[in-house]
């Protein structure tokens, strides 16, 4: 679904260039969730910025399907994003003076939907995610974690191919957190393929591939066993865990 090729970006800062991505070849299957990890500063985000084609500095090749981005377009990289992708960020993104319906909403706006459809396309994305009572409420009367669940409500309302995801979960507190990694592995088990940002350990394990950068190299790759779910838990481990 994904393919990067010597994919290099880097800052000038008067006379001194940052090299932040260093040749970076990827692969991404449809359906793959996978986790980006490493250090502050190894460029995890500029790599999930690229992706996202919110960057447009970047030198090398991305192959997104069979489109070359590298060869499009701003308008034409804008355009497959809003077809294609869906981005999720650590501080949610949502406009204050939108309600909650009308937040997730935007998205569909972009594109050619008759209004009748996109409010039968909202109205089953709030009835999914369980917020039907809060749409007519603003971001600011929501939870942190409330907040999320309406920031992925909106990048997946449109049904994208790609979900991104920048520290999905940076800001809210461990059952939030866990609530909005579960409801990315149900997006998963759908069928959409996800890339997301994170420092924890624990986010990572609901993912099935961790992609470790460090000083803008990509210096580790490697598949993750699926994570047990409760049921799965045997009563010996139970036990064990409930003795510490
Ligand atoms: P990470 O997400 O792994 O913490 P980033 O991708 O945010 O890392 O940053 C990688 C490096 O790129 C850092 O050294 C950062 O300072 C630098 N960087 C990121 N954005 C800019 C920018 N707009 N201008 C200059 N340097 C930048």
């Amino acid at each position: 679904m994904i393919e990067l090729k010597n994919v290099e970006r880097s800052y000038k800062t008067g006379h001194t260039e940052t090299w932040v991505l260093r040749r970076i070849g990827l692969t991404i299957k449809e359906g793959e969730f996978v986790t980006f990890m490493g250090p502050s500063g190894a460029g995890k985000s500029s790599l999930l910025n690229v992706l996202a084609l919110l960057d447009d500095g970047w030198l090398g090749e991305y192959w997104f399907g069979e489109t070359p981005v590298h060869s499009l377009n701003r308008k034409q990289r804008a355009d497959l994003a809003r077809q294609r992708i869906g981005m999720v960020f650590q501080s949610y993104h949502l406009l204050d003076d939108l309600t909650v319906a009308e937040n997730i909403d935007l998205p569909l706006s972009y594109k050619n939907f008759p209004a009748k459809e996109r409010q039968g396309m909202v109205a089953d994305i709030l009835d999914r995610f369980q917020i039907v009572a809060k749409k007519d409420l603003f971001p600011s009367q929501l939870s942190g974690g409330q907040q999320q669940l309406v920031g992925i409500a909106r990048a997946v309302v449109h049904a994208p191919a790609l979900l991104l995801a920048d520290e999905p979960t940076g800001n809210l507190h461990s059952t939030q957190a866990r609530e909005i990694m579960e409801l990315f592995c149900q997006l998963n088990r759908a069928g959409t393929t996800i890339v997301q940002v994170t420092h924890s350990e624990e986010n990572a394990r609901y993912g099935k591939r961790i992609v470790e950068l460090r000083d803008g190299w990509h210096t580790r790759d490697e598949p993750l066993p699926a994570k047990p779910t409760p049921e799965k838990t045997t009563p010996e481990k139970t036990t064990e865990v409930g003795s510490k």
